[in-house]
């Protein structure tokens, strides 16, 4: 099985506000981990690509990786973007609406946040525009109609701006329910990034409605971010099922591959 890491930055900065302070990387570091990238021989793929293989397409590369960003913040266009088309390199940021620039409610207080015409000059540049909700609540404390406006109208709005359809969401903290990935789905996302034990590796056997992520942060060292660029270092999703479910299905295919009838499991 391919693992696959799927990177996730929000700020790229020297100077961000304190609450954004632990999300934030400085543009030295970020440089040093698109070069341990590239060194540790993994290929940025366009996140469609890994989606497809989750959706039962093409597989990806052996040592594939995917850069995504979230929020929006207005670094992405004066120092990400630049560095990423200096190497060629494919990314997916996933703006919030509501923050996006002009506006006056936004959920990001004291931070820069990208302007509307910038994220369509971004979307002209190749970078793809995912959607991560209007106003970045935790979509599984909502009652379902308030999900429904978040992720309908921040694909509406996205699109409206762009001209064109979107299919790319991320979840705001990463948090999802049953519920909230089934309306992510009826609102016609066709994938979902989450964020899954802090940290996980994706992989083609993940769920494309919440496939995992690694987060860096400010805390996240070069020997940490040097283990994940090598396959190292983190669990890999899909891992909702414990060993004792997996070794249950063993069991019971190991059984049927034989012929012999296998006990049920009492409720
Ligand atoms: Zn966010």
């Amino acid at each position: 099985m391919s693992v696959v890491p799927v990177f996730l930055y929000h700020t790229v900065s020297d100077d961000s506000p304190p609450w954004l302070a632990q999300f934030t990387v400085s543009p030295g570091t970020f440089v040093e981990h698109l070069d341990m990238i590239a060194d540790s021989g993994l290929r940025v793929i366009p996140l469609r690509r890994l989606v497809a293989a989750l959706l039962g397409g093409p597989s990806v590369p052996a040592r594939s990786a995917v850069l995504t960003f979230d929020d929006g913040y207005a670094d992405f266009a004066s120092t990400v973007a630049p560095l990423l088309a200096a190497r060629g390199l494919p990314s997916t940021l996933y703006v919030t609406t509501g923050a996006l620039r002009p506006s006056d409610t936004t959920p990001f207080p004291s931070a820069a946040t990208l302007t509307w015409a910038q994220v369509r000059e971004l979307d002209t540049a190749g970078v793809e525009i995912g959607g991560h909700t209007e106003t970045h609540p935790q979509l599984d404390t909502l009652p379902r109609t308030w999900v429904r406006d978040e992720v309908a109208g921040c694909k509406r709005r996205i699109e409206d701006e762009l001209g064109h359809p979107v299919g790319s969401f991320a979840y705001p903290h990463g948090y999802s329910s049953r519920t909230v990935r089934a309306l992510v789905r009826e609102a016609g996302w066709t994938s979902a990034a989450a964020i899954r034990a802090a940290s996980a590796f994706s992989s083609e056997r993940d769920d494309p409605l919440r496939f995992a992520r690694l987060m860096v942060r400010a805390d996240t060292g070069r020997d940490r971010f040097a283990l994940w660029t090598s396959g190292a270092g983190a669990p890999v999703a899909p891992f909702a099922e414990g060993p004792r479910t997996r070794g249950w299905r063993a069991y019971r295919r190991a059984r049927a591959a034989v012929g012999l009838p296998y006990r049920a499991i009492p409720a």
